[in-house]
């Protein structure tokens, strides 16, 4: 099998989108924006080892590398459209092909969004990149910058169990297809696009919760030269992580883990109220867990008493990194 029967069998379907004018197949994809709407433009990589471990199923890994995509585009309270897929393989698996783009269209069919074109190569690892171009209202781009001193931290959803069921992999304690909840919260991360649009009009900032909810603060925080302070006890766990975990690892595991893809957000200081509305109308936990500070640094606090963390966060190429 060639990359072009390839590319034909496993990533050639029936374009859906009238916007999108020429597809795969020619030197590049061509594609009619909205008018009046903005372009997102996001790119994120998956390498074998490193962001998944090497036995992961390939319709994981598919699912994946479109979920990490809208959860940066989540994050600018963006809709997806089209996305582009470049493939570096070991080998031309054609069961692993298979797979892999069943995950992938699975997970682009949930927001409708076309694959428009790619670039496939052969190299000694596997390596995916998207990129996921999509589009947004003009008055509400949502950014990282933009929080106010006052204002409310809000988290969407629980913290920490992706990271607990990834650890459960790698400590070899349960099997990659066993029945427990942590490990598909690792394996299909849902990003929250929808949630997103309904918090831009609201949110004065926002940033997705990839890396380490505690990192990922910090990094809102600095692009809007505030401070916070954060409330551990207030950190949304899960029932099954602090069951399986304890209440410390799974705190741990929420402010240090990653994997998350959930939204983290700030709200102008009363109001409280939306919290539920948005929780209502995404059937989702919506959580106030701290606040905007002037004092530049981010402070935990548990049951209101100070709480020295140290962050370990993951950094490809910092201390902790690889
Ligand atoms: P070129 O040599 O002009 O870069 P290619 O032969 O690499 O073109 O690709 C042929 C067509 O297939 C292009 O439209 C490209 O966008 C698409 N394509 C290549 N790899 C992928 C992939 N992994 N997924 C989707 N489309 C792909
Ligand atoms: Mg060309």
């Amino acid at each position: 099998m060639d990359e072009f029967e390839l590319i034909r069998r496993y990533f050639t379907r029936e374009l859906i989108d009238a916007d999108v004018r020429i597809g795969i197949g020619d030197d590049g994809a061509v594609m009619r924006p909205t008018t009046g709407r903005d372009l997102v433009a996001v790119m994120d990589t998956l390498v074998e080892g490193v962001h998944f471990p090497v036995d992961l199923g390939a319709a994981d890994i598919g699912w994946r590398a479109v979920a990490v995509n809208l959860s940066d585009i989540a994050a600018m309270a963006a809709t997806p459209r089209w996305m582009t897929l470049a493939l570096t393989l070991r080998e031309a698996n054609p069961d692993w092909l298979q797979d892999f783009s069943s995950g992938l269209f699975a997970a682009a069919e949930e927001h409708s969004i076309s694959l428009v074109g790619g670039d496939t190569t052969r190299g000694q690892q596997n390596i995916i990149s998207i990129q996921i171009c999509g589009d947004v209202d003009p008055d509400f781009i949502l950014t990282r910058a933009g929080a106010r001193v006052g204002d409310l931290i809000c988290v969407s959803g629980t913290l920490g169990d992706a990271a607990a069921g990834l650890n459960l992999l790698q400590s070899n304690s349960v099997m990659l297809d066993a029945d427990n909840d942590l490990i598909r919260r690792f394996r299909r991360p849902n990003a929250r696009v929808s949630l997103a649009q309904t918090i831009a009009p609201h949110a004065s900032a926002a940033i997705d919760i990839s890396d380490g909810l505690y990192g990922d603060i910090q990094k809102l925080l600095r692009a809007s030269d505030t401070g916070g302070r954060i409330e551990l006890d207030s950190i949304p766990l899960s029932s099954t992580l602090v069951e399986q975990f304890g209440l410390d690892r799974a705190q741990q595991f929420a402010l240090g883990g990653g994997d998350d893809y959930e939204l983290c957000f700030t709200l102008p200081a009363g109001s409280e109220a939306l919290l539920s509305e948005f929780s209502q109308q995404h059937t989702v936990r919506i959580s106030c867990i701290g606040v905007v500070t002037d004092n530049h640094k981010l402070i935990c606090t548990r049951q209101g008493e100070p709480f020295n963390y140290v962050d370990q966060g993951y950094h490809h190429f910092g201390a902790s990194g690889s």
